[in-house]
């Protein structure tokens, strides 16, 4: 396919704010492109260059962009500013000043921002211009307005993976296909290999699909309940385990090569020297396993709290901080070992064979478990738990396969919950803020809008307004990190009644603790017919950002509801 082509595609996506017409066009779009370019087409179209665990990023700044622009049209860098000042895009000044008439390939093109991204070292940003700008110069108008958003992180088309997976079925003529499409991204997580293997070898390819060492799994989540009572009514005899609050990390084994993945999916191997040596030493040749790493003391043998484990996130100065802070990983979900795929088994299985791997390691030990039905065991668990400076418990179906990608009631979590408060925190995205009345007024922003996920229609819905839990700095900080992705509407995937001062791309994600959750007219989430939503009430904030977290792992719609619905029935044991 032509990349002009493509940027057909792009202008229509751009045009409608309606989803179903959004689907339409990506399904005419994936059925045109072909075997060798649809896994490229779909990481354009969401902004990137690979699926996000393999981190390569283009690295180029506005700064950057302008030069190269600069180099490209002949233009005064001056000049360039003036124009971006004006418009505040610079796709729209590329637009304005590239008038090249070669139509490149996808492929190409694709090929050309790679070698851009893949630039590093001495003497890379010039080498990075030169790149870019001699791409600029070969390319038409329309094709330039793309290349510059998407090298500065600004294509923002809205597509979400649920919406990429609905226009998959879709291409094939078959919306019935989506939850095996499904299945495999939850598998890999890599809407590219999926809608490739759809290609080459249509839906019983798919239906094929396995764990791979490498790709990293997408995580199963907890539901929660509000009691251990309705924990064994629920699924009867359950696995408790300790609910440890550090770094969920996926840790993947090929012989000497380990990768480790965070909650979000990101490559994070190099925070965790010491879990790395550890995991060469397991005695399987390939393995994929999770758990979570936290800092404690290695005289004592006591866990240390997420403030202290959280130290560990940083790019340099790692082996320092290992020394001072060494890591425990507790793991409690064994997936893959030499060949056998054990998502499919049981939680029992699946622990035998972890138990069997994990022994006498010195840094990796299986998480505490024990088996019950009685919920008095589980309490006394729960209160030691807690006294211990741990989170609560997480309870496990015994017979359950684990559920890659999806929070369902195999996992149960049961935390502690404070008198007036709700059980459990909310993380919400921001979508846009308020700039603040009287002193708030001068830090220019005042509250957050923030929504919950909505995945049936891959869209954010208000559920609350949030003014209260940062400090000054964190306000000043939020303002310019908010500013830097600022929208003149609406997003696409926003649905709000209440009018942001400033709107923002949904891209931080924000934990939240609230007195309650009520009904309310002022926000979208949960809306019925009357036009009555859910809200937090009394919200604030808990630390700054969840950098852990992706805007789609914010909780949804649905949880909100249920959180809602147990609110009423809360018991104290
Ligand atoms: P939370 O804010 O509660 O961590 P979350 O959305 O990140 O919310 P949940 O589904 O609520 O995730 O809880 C699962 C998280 O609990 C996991 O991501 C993991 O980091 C952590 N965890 C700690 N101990 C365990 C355990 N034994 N089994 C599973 N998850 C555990």
């Amino acid at each position: 396919m032509k990349f002009f082509k493509l940027t057909e595609y792009f202008e229509r996506l751009e045009a409608t704010t309606k989803r179903l017409e959004m689907f339409d066009i990506l399904a005419e779009l994936f059925r045109e492109a072909s075997p060798e370019d649809i896994d490229k087409i779909i990481y354009l179209s969401q902004g990137q260059l690979t699926p996000p665990f393999e981190g390569i990023e283009i690295g180029m700044s506005e700064k950057l962009l302008v030069r190269a622009l600069s180099e490209a049209a002949n233009t005064p860098t001056k000049k360039i500013e003036d124009l971006f000042r004006h418009t505040g895009d610079l796709g729209l000044v590329a637009e304005k000043l590239i008038t090249g008439g070669q139509k490149p390939d996808v492929a190409q093109v694709y090929k050309e921002l790679r070698t851009i991204a893949e630039t590093s070292g001495k003497g890379s940003v010039e080498q990075k211009i030169n790149l870019l700008s001699s791409l600029l110069r070969g390319v038409s108008a329309k094709e330039a307005k793309y290349i510059a958003r998407f090298v500065i992180g600004r294509l923002r088309l809205g597509i979400g993976d649920p919406t990429v997976l609905e226009a998959l079925a879709l291409s094939e003529g078959d919306r019935g296909l989506r939850p095996e499409l499904e299945r495999a991204y939850n598998l890999c997580s890599d809407l590219g290999l999926v809608a490739k293997t759809l290609k080459t070898k249509k839906i019983e390819g798919v239906r094929k699909f396995k764990v791979h060492v490498g790709y990293p799994i997408r995580m199963a989540l907890c539901e929660r309940l509000p009691s251990s009572e309705d924990i064994i009514s629920k699924i009867g005899r359950a696995a408790i385990e300790a609910k440890y609050d550090g770094f969920r990390c996926q840790v993947h084994k090929d012989g000497e090569r380990i990768e480790i993945f965070s909650r979000n999916l990101e490559r994070t191997t190099h925070m965790f020297p010491e879990i790395r040596e550890a995991a060469k030493a397991l005695p399987v040749k390939t393995a994929i396993f999770e758990g979570e790493a936290l800092a404690y003391n290695e005289t004592t043998g006591e866990l240390l709290p997420f403030q202290v484990t959280i130290q560990r996130k940083r790019k340099h100065g790692i082996e320092a901080i290992a020394k001072e802070y060494p890591l425990k990983f507790f793991a409690f979900e064994l997936l893959y070992a030499d060949g056998i795929d054990y998502t499919e088994k049981t939680y029992l299985e699946r622990r035998k064979k972890l138990e069997s791997i994990i022994k006498d390691n010195p840094v990796i030990e299986p998480a505490e478990m024990f088996e019950t039905d009685d919920p008095k065991e589980i309490y006394k668990y729960f209160e030691e738990a807690v006294e211990r400076g741990l989170e609560g418990v997480v309870a496990k179906r015994l017979d359950a396969p684990y559920t890659a990608g999806s929070r369902n009631f195999n996992w149960i979590k049961l935390k502690r919950s404070y008198k007036g408060e709700l059980a459990d925190t909310v993380d919400v995205c921001v979508v846009g803020y308020f700039m603040g009345k009287g002193a708030r007024a001068r830090f220019g922003i005042g509250a957050l809008l923030g929504a919950v996920y909505e995945p049936e229609t891959d869209t954010f819905k208000t559920v609350s307004k949030i003014g209260s839990g940062f400090t000054e700095d964190e306000f000043t900080e939020l303002k310019k990190m908010l500013d830097a992705i600022a929208l003149k509407h609406k997003h696409p995937r926003v649905d709000s009644v209440m009018e942001a001062d400033v709107w923002v791309e949904p891209k931080y994600v924000v934990t939240v603790t609230a007195d309650e959750i009520t009904r309310s007219p002022s926000h979208t989430a949960g809306k019925d017919s009357e036009g009555v939503g859910y809200a937090l009430r009394f919200p604030r904030a808990v630390g700054f950002l969840r950098d852990d977290k992706n805007p789609e792992d914010a909780n949804t719609v649905k949880e909100i509801i249920e959180m809602f619905e147990q609110q009423r029935k809360v018991k104290v044991t």
